[in-house]
């Protein structure tokens, strides 16, 4: 796999990113909100928060194949471990007052939140999971609910999600102890939405044939989408990171040796396998050029002109909370753009909400629409739900039938 050289820049941006949130929670003239990965960050960001993600510090853990032992501890305080793994495995570090973040960026520890801030477009974890915290740091925990598993979007839906953001930012008033400003709101909403149309570029650049990129680097590459919503930063390292992938595909540079099957990845990645993974399908002549997972954080739909419809309307639409049915159309339309040979769905054991293998979908799709899919057995965190052996045999038998 070719590695991108912009990553150099990336690892830059995240230091100071970190280092800017931790100095933050110690400066009393300064507040940190946490927020859930796909949670209101442009109305925190504009409030004056530092913000910070729990998922991705568990997606740390899990790169760093620290999880089973902060998963063990967590389930001791009664954390079950059927339940998300990034709960567990983030709640754990936090009992044996460890994280991944000191060796990576060099903070000691997690910053401590003013709010907690949470969406339940994702899955009803995040909401146990930060009123966890917000026992133990005494601050409060907010959510704003959606409206689950949408099949046709209506505009009376957004109206339930706008009075929230509204409520919500009077709760950020009353901590930062200053007004909302209404013109910094909509410079965010824009930072946001330049930054997304520039994932969404570096995304599509995988239509290529040969793909100038893989899903493993969008996994690297997505942390700036995630955390850095509403931020300059975002926007400038994505122009950096797009140059080069244009220029890639200007040369026709492929990602990978030899490019001869092209699969779609439906579902979480399995964080402590991404090398594994790569290397597998590497291995098969075979690249894995577009997934659910990485295009999740496209939201370029954003608007200045309407900041809170749009945001209400892209949070609302997002992959995870859409019924089966449009679920469908979607995986349909990217196996179609990306020409993609096979979809590969990877079961999470501990997250339902990110697997979409449990209600017949892969056979829907191979009967409906004469896709091939193969069903892959792990987790995000928990290796001990993974086997290596299993899904090297199940890539590699999968990989031959395409042989002509
Ligand atoms: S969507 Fe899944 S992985 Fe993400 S927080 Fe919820 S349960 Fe965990």
């Amino acid at each position: 796999m070719k590695p991108l050289e912009s990553t150099k820049k990336l690892k830059e941006i995240l230091k100071n990113y970190y280092q800017e949130l931790y100095e933050a929670s110690k400066d009393d003239d300064q507040k940190v909100a946490w927020c859930s990965s796909i949670g209101p960050a442009e109305i925190l960001v504009a409030a004056g928060f530092k913000v910070y993600f729990p998922e991705n510090h568990g997606a740390l853990i899990g790169v760093r194949r620290l999880a089973t032992k902060y998963i063990t501890r967590a389930n001791s305080l009664g954390y079950s471990p059927d339940i998300c793994s990034y709960l567990t495995s983030d709640i754990g570090a936090y009992l044996l007052k460890e994280t991944p973040l000191k060796d990576a960026y060099g903070i000691p520890e997690i910053p401590k939140p003013d709010i907690l801030v949470y969406s339940t477009n994702q899955c009803r974890e995040l909401q146990d999971w930060f009123s966890f915290y917000s026992r133990e740091f005494n601050v409060p925990s907010i959510g704003i609910f959606y409206p689950w598993k949408v099949d046709e979007i209506k505009k009376e839906h957004f109206d339930v999600i706008i009075s929230q953001f509204k409520s919500l930012i009077k709760k950020l008033e009353e901590i930062i102890g200053k007004k909302f400003d209404y013109d910094k709101f909509k410079e965010v909403i824009k930072l946001s939405k330049e930054a997304s149309i520039l994932w969404r570029k570096f995304l599509e650049s995988a239509r290529n044939i040969p793909s100038p990129i893989t899903f493993f680097d969008g996994t690297i590459q997505m942390a700036p989408i995630v955390m850095m919503r509403g931020l300059k930063s975002a926007k400038d390292y994505y122009e950096i990171l797009l140059k080069e992938v244009e220029d890639r595909v200007k040369n026709n540079i492929s990602a990978i040796k030899n490019e001869k099957i092209r699969f779609y990845w439906e579902g979480m990645p399995v964080w402590g396998k991404l090398r594994f993974f790569a290397e597998l399908f590497e291995s098969v002549n075979s690249n894995v050029v577009a997934s659910t997972y990485c295009n999740s954080w496209i939201i370029d739909e954003l608007s200045e002109d309407e900041p809170f419809e749009s945001m209400a309307e892209c949070y609302l639409k997002i992959f995870i909370n859409r019924s089966e049915n449009i679920k469908e159309k979607e995986l349909l339309n990217m196996i179609q753009e990306y020409k993609v040979d096979a979809i590969i769905f990877h079961d999470a054991k501990t997250c339902p909400y990110n697997t979409n293998t449990r209600f017949g979908m892969p056979e829907r799709m191979r009967e409906k629409y004469g896709i091939k899919t193969l069903v892959i057995y792990g987790d995000l965190n928990d290796l001990r739900c993974f086997s290596e052996e299993q899904t090297k045999t199940l890539i590699e038998t999968f990989a031959q039938s395409f042989e002509k």
